[in-house]
């Protein structure tokens, strides 16, 4: 019954590394996913983590249950203060709902899910260029996807005057997905001048936030500043919601686990919206997985594991810091023609090098290096001895 199904073709970020696994040659270096490297090529696990596993795993009251639909309290409470701060009013006044959730992906589709269920405007603008699975996640849950300008080639910065045309065009009330920080794949963030200016304009149309915060403390190595952006949306009391990702913070990608927060006007929307959203997660899943979340949960708990956790954290993000500079200072010794400040002006994990498609290919056949078409590269999969390869394979590519 199955033999008519078309083969689909790979996921074009999870298919960069099947490719790379299938190349036999030494030299080869995987750009493609978005996940931490050691200097010495390794997946990283946060000492900090590894304790927290520790207390879970001697600890005998442990046990396997249920646990409710929204997931474990504690790791709500406390996802929320992490992204909105301490001090948040929204959070005093009982305002957010926020529910545990697979990860990022799963924090977006639940978001996705209940908007299409309860939310008036069935369309969300979304960056052009964003990350390749919002459009996926976003249309399988029944919303229109549109995109605004975002980046702009020429510059390879913000394209902000595209921006606000765009978002000033759309349809009053619609959802705009909002990158927090270290926007993927373009490394381009906003000023905080601009998110107020892009705030001001959202709010007197009611354009409806949606942040995507996959990448909080990865861009700058502070978590609070990587979280201005939401904050200054919260701050004015309206309605928002984040998507929060401990995969890369925490480096618990295989954990999936993160946070979906509903910011509402009130504590009694807040608690109806929460109601709503389990009838969205029970037909899907259930109820969500453990493990991930009581690591969250004790480390979020403690100050002296959260203190760890910041340093930690730190660390991974000075080390990417380090690679762009490094980067850019091995193309400068070899002359590439052009501007490439750029490696350096980004932040966040990756960088979009600009190179085009035919180059990257090109780097592909001749040096094994593994990245998206879209030239975009992870600066976490790079270390000291992998750079002078990757400054070959970029000046050979330009100069060719
Ligand atoms: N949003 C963005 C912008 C991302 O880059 C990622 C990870 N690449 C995610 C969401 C989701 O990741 P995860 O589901 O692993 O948390």
């Amino acid at each position: 019954v199955f033999s008519n199904v078309a083969r689909a073709p790979e996921d074009p970020i999870l298919g960069v590394t099947v490719a790379y696994n299938n190349d036999p040659n030494p030299v080869k270096i995987n750009l493609g996913v978005g996940a931490y490297r050691t200097e010495e090529g390794k997946p990283l696990v946060l000492d900090v983590v590894r304790k927290a596993e520790q207390l879970l795993v001697n600890d005998p009251s442990r046990v396997k249950e249920y646990i409710p639909i929204v997931g474990i309290a504690d790791f709500n409470k406390l996802s929320a203060k992490l992204i909105l701060g301490a001090d948040s009013p929204a959070i005093k006044e009982n305002r957010v709902a926020t529910i545990q959730c697979l990860s990022g992906t799963g924090s977006l589709r639940v978001g996705a899910e209940f908007l299409k269920k309860h939310y008036h405007q069935g369309v969300i603008y979304i960056p052009k260029p964003t990350w390749g699975n919002h459009p996926k996640v976003f249309n399988l849950a029944g919303l229109s996807v549109e995109y605004f300008r975002y980046y702009d080639p020429a510059t390879r910065g913000l394209d902000f005057k595209g921006l606000l045309e765009d978002l000033g065009a759309a349809p009053s009330g619609a959802i705009v997905l909002l990158h927090a920080c270290a926007h993927n794949p373009t490394g381009v963030d906003p000023t905080s001048e601009q998110w107020e200016q892009i705030r001001q304009l959202m709010r007197s149309k009611s354009l409806l936030p949606f942040f995507d915060s996959a990448y909080q403390g990865f861009a700058s190595g502070s978590l609070d500043t990587d979280a201005q952006s939401v904050r200054t949306f919260v701050a004015d009391g309206g309605e928002c919601l984040i998507a929060q990702s401990y995969a890369k913070n925490m480096g618990l990608y295989g954990e999936r686990v993160g946070a979906l927060s509903i910011v509402c006007k009130s504590a009694d929307v807040a608690s109806k919206v929460e109601s709503q959203v389990k009838l969205v997660v029970r037909p899907m899943y259930s109820s969500p997985p453990i493990h991930g979340a009581s690591i969250v949960a004790t480390i979020l708990k403690s100050s002296d594991m959260y203190n760890n956790w910041t340093i930690e954290l730190k660390e991974m993000a000075d080390r990417i810091k380090s690679m762009r500079q490094q980067l850019f200072e091995a193309i400068q010794a070899r002359g590439t023609p052009g501007d490439w400040t750029h490696i350096i002006k980004q932040i966040g994990m990756f960088t979009f090098t600009g190179l085009n498609k035919e180059q990257v290919e090109f780097m592909t056949k001749e040096f094994h290096i593994y990245m998206t078409s879209d030239g975009r590269i992870s600066m976490a999969g790079l270390s000291s001895k992998t750079v002078p390869h990757l400054a070959d394979a970029m000046h050979a590519a330009v100069t060719r």
